[in-house]
This record gives structure tokens, sequence and C-alpha cells, in this order.
């Protein structure tokens, strides 16, 4: 079995299937191309057609979203929940709402999760969901109403032990919260059904904090074995939610200057370091958009458009906002400021050919799946708080957490360099994941 032979048969079947989702064709892909010394090595996994499998979700759940807007109208949105894999754990990834959503979106992160979810060394397996939905300029009530009808369908295909979601872009504390009360009114159970809840009914301490805190303990990792760490050194974070902000705040505490931050709409510079408490208060409590930030700090500048941003030179990026926002002309950027180390806190940001930029100029490179892990291993954390009904302190999950992203770290490492990939950590991520979620489906027969 040739590899390039192997690598074109799945993604034929794949585009074939799935016509139309680039996003989820360019995740596959890349796990493909990763994992074909594997399968080559392992011929009982092709026979047992493994791959093929994984590329086909458990199960995907279409629905329609009707709800009534302040005015007294009636909108229609579309609700997905794909269950990816269940091989290791229960389904576990997040909700997305934003007006970009369809299938392929929710497909590609689904995968994605199966691999990133293994590396945590937590048992759960990969799902997502979400739905076209754009909160942006609703008012609570209307969020409210959109998030009781999502769950009027949704709560008949998830629980603690089948399927837990939790947030993602659009999705924070207070759709969580929506949510969970509709759940709880369907069921009549009180249940850790959803990971990201307020601390008083069920949630974790340091699941806020958990992707942006865990980002940076992974590209920790990086820049030791670099022998530099992250003092001094001006960081550039693109978006400005829950990813973003809480990645900012870890790498201003560990001697940081971060000067860059954006949304949507554009981007911040403030060369004398981001003042984070301002841009909780703006994206956290008013709702607002980042340009306000120039308003009160003179020391900062505003340019409009989002993808400027990485023309800011800068030693370490971490793209934190969405999918594909670094192309090869970004990462060019990039490399040309000597960049260091890029860590990814969204999911894949980076397009492959920025990848292969980075890879081949020997810029450190931290990829989503790995990178990222922090959040949904948290959740996880959560998940086990609620089965024991206590909690653990700040400093109990925390340590946890740097614990899981040293684990993540070592795998990713540790698989590049077994399969000839040294520093190569997409390849080790894939591999890694790959391994542990295909021991468990040969075991478990075919199903
Ligand atoms: P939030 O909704 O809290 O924030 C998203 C940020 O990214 C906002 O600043 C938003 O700007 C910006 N953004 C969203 N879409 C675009 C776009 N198309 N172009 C430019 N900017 C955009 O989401 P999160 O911080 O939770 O998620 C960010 C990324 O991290 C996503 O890729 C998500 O999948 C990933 N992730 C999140 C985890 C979590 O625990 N929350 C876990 C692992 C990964 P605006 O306000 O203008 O929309």
């Amino acid at each position: 079995m040739g590899n390039q032979y192997y690598v074109d048969e799945i993604m034929g079947h794949v585009l074939a299937r799935n016509p139309g989702e680039s996003e989820f064709h360019q995740a596959v892909r890349e796990v493909v191309e990763s994992v074909q010394a594997v399968i080559e090595k392992n011929p009982a996994f092709a026979r047992a057609k493994i791959l093929e499998r994984m590329v086909e979700p458990e199960r995907q759940i279409m629905f329609r979203v009707p709800w009534v807007d302040d005015r007294g109208e009636v909108q229609v949105n579309r609700g997905f929940r794909v269950e990816f894999s269940s091989a290791i754990g229960p389904y576990k990834g997040g909700l997305r709402f934003h007006p970009s959503v369809y299938l392929g979106i929710i497909k590609f992160l689904g995968f994605e999760q199966i691999f990133k979810n293994a590396l945590t060394t937590t048992p759960i397996g990969g799902g997502k969901g979400g739905s076209d939905f754009d909160p942006k300029g609703k008012s609570d009530n209307e969020v409210m109403r959109f998030c009781q009808s999502f769950m009027s369908e949704l709560f008949r295909h998830i629980g603690p032990d089948t399927d837990v979601p939790a947030g993602d872009i659009g999705v924070g504390g207070r759709e969580i919260g929506f949510l969970f009360g509709q759940y709880k009114r369907l069921t009549n159970t009180f249940t850790g059904v959803l990971t990201g809840k307020g601390l008083e009914w069920g949630g974790s301490l340091v699941r806020t904090e958990a992707t942006g805190y865990g980002l940076v303990y992974f590209v920790t990792r990086m820049l030791q074995d670099r022998g530099t760490d992250w003092k001094g050194k001006k960081v550039v974070i693109s978006g400005s939610g829950n990813v973003a902000i809480y990645a900012t705040q870890k790498a201003q505490e560990l001697g940081a200057r971060v000067i860059a931050m954006s949304d949507s709409n554009g981007y911040i510079v403030d060369e004398e370091g981001i003042k984070l408490d301002t841009v909780k208060r703006i994206k956290e409590v008013e709702r607002g958009r980042i340009r306000e930030y120039v308003d009160e700090h003179r020391s900062a500048q505003y340019t409009e458009g989002w993808k400027g941003i990485w023309s800011v030179p800068c030693d370490i990026a971490l793209p934190s906002a969405t999918q594909n926002e670094i192309d090869a002309e970004a990462a060019e950027q990039l490399v040309k400021s000597k960049c260091i180390a890029v860590g990814e806190g969204a999911n894949m940001p980076s397009t492959p050919e920025a990848i292969e930029i980075f890879l081949e100029r020997g810029v450190a490179f931290g990829p989503a799946k790995a990178a990222n892990a922090g959040g949904v291993a948290t959740s996880a954390l959560e998940m086990c708080q609620n089965s024991m009904r206590l909690n653990w302190t700040f400093d109990e999950v925390d340590r946890r957490l740097k614990q899981i992203m040293d684990a993540v770290y070592d795998q990713c490492t540790g698989a590049a360099e077994a399969y000839g990939a040294k520093d190569n950590l997409v390849v080790g991520a894939n591999i890694a994941g790959f391994l542990k979620v295909a021991r468990a489906m040969m075991a478990q027969g075919v199903v």
C-alpha cells in the first residue's frame, strides 16, 4: 500500500461523501497524512478500517430551532450536534453559536475533538455542536428563548454518561446557564450534563481560565525546549474572547508583554502592554467592541480589519479567534518579524500552507489539538467533581491542568520522535491521539 495512494483513497471517500465541507476536509487530510506511517506499521488498523470508521461520525443530529424575537417576529435557526466518537468515553465538545456555522464547521471541530480529548489523558470521546444563531446584538431574553428552544430538541440526545456539551465561540456562562436550566426542567434531573457551569451550581474553578492558561502552559514547554521563557517577550494574541483573555492574563503573569488583541472588526496595539482589566470590562461585562479600548488608553492605536494583527512584530503569536485566520501571507509576516513560537489557542487557526512555513522555517509550532486541550481537560475535571459531588480548590484544579498540559506535551514530542518527525508537534499530536482511540476501537470490535 503506497503512502500517497492510501491518503488519496481515504480523501476521495471523504470528499465524495461530505461535499462542500472544506473545513472538515482540511482537518481530515492533516490527520490522514500524519498517521499513514502508523497504519503501515500496524496493518491490523487498515484491515479493521479504523481510519475509515473514524472519519464517519457515529451520529449526526440536525434540527430546527424556532424562537420569537423581542419584536414578536418568528426566527428560525438550525441546530447541530455531531457525536463523532465514543471510543474512549462519552461524547464531549463545545457548542458554537455563530452565523458562519454549518455542518462542515461542526464536523471539523468534532473530528479534531476526538484526538484532542484522547491527548488529555481523561476518558472522554469527541463531539461538537452549535447553531448559525448570532448572539451579537441580541437581548438577554432573546438569547434565553433561543437557548430554551435549542435545548428542547438537544436534551433527548445528551446526558452525563452519553454526551456532555460545553461552550465555544458565542457560548459562554450566560448561554450555558440558560441551556442547563432548560435541560433540568425537561428531564427533572440535576446532573453534570453541561460543563462551564456557574460556580454555585456545579461549575469548576479554573474552567473559565482553562483554555488560555493551558495554552500558555503548553507554550512554556515549547519555549523551555528552546532554552527560553516568557520573560520580556512581545506577544500578539488574536481575539478578545474567553481564550484570548485568559491566555493574556497568564502570559502577563509570567512576565510577557502582550501588545495586541483583536475582534472580528479590527485590532488594537498597545506597546506599553495591554491593560487586561479594560479588555475584560469591555468584552465580558459591556459586550462591546475592542476599538473602545483606545478611548481609555492613549498609548494604544486601533486599526480596522482583523487580519492586520499578524503584521505586528512579535516574539510569540497565539492565534485565539477562529479557524484559518493565519494564511501563508500572515505566516510569512510572522517569520519575517522573527517570531520564535506560535501556539494555537483557536481551533485550526493556521492554514496548511501557514503550518508548512512555520515548520520549514524553524518556528516552534504548537497545534490546536494539543495546545488548547486545557479547556476540555478541565471540563473533564468538572465532570469528575460533579460525579463525586464535591469541589476542588482553584489551586488543586490548576495543578491538575498543568500536569495534564505537561502530559499532552510529552505525548506529542514522544510520538513525533518515535515516528521520525522530531520537533513536529502536528504529527506528534495526531499520532498520539490516533493511537489511543485506534486501540480502543480495536478492543471494542466493529461498532
Ligand atoms: P469567544 O466567543 O469568547 O471569543 C471569540 C473571539 O474571536 C472574539 O473576540 C471574536 O470577535 C473573535 N472572532 C470570532 N470569529 C471571528 C472571525 N470570523 N474573524 C475574526 N475574529 C473572530 O470564543 P472563545 O474564546 O471561546 O473561542 C475562540 C477560539 O478558541 C475558537 O476557535 C474556539 O473553537 C477555540 N477554543 C475554545 C475553547 C474554550 O474553552 N472556550 C476550548 C478550545 C478551543 P467578535 O466578538 O467580533 O466575534
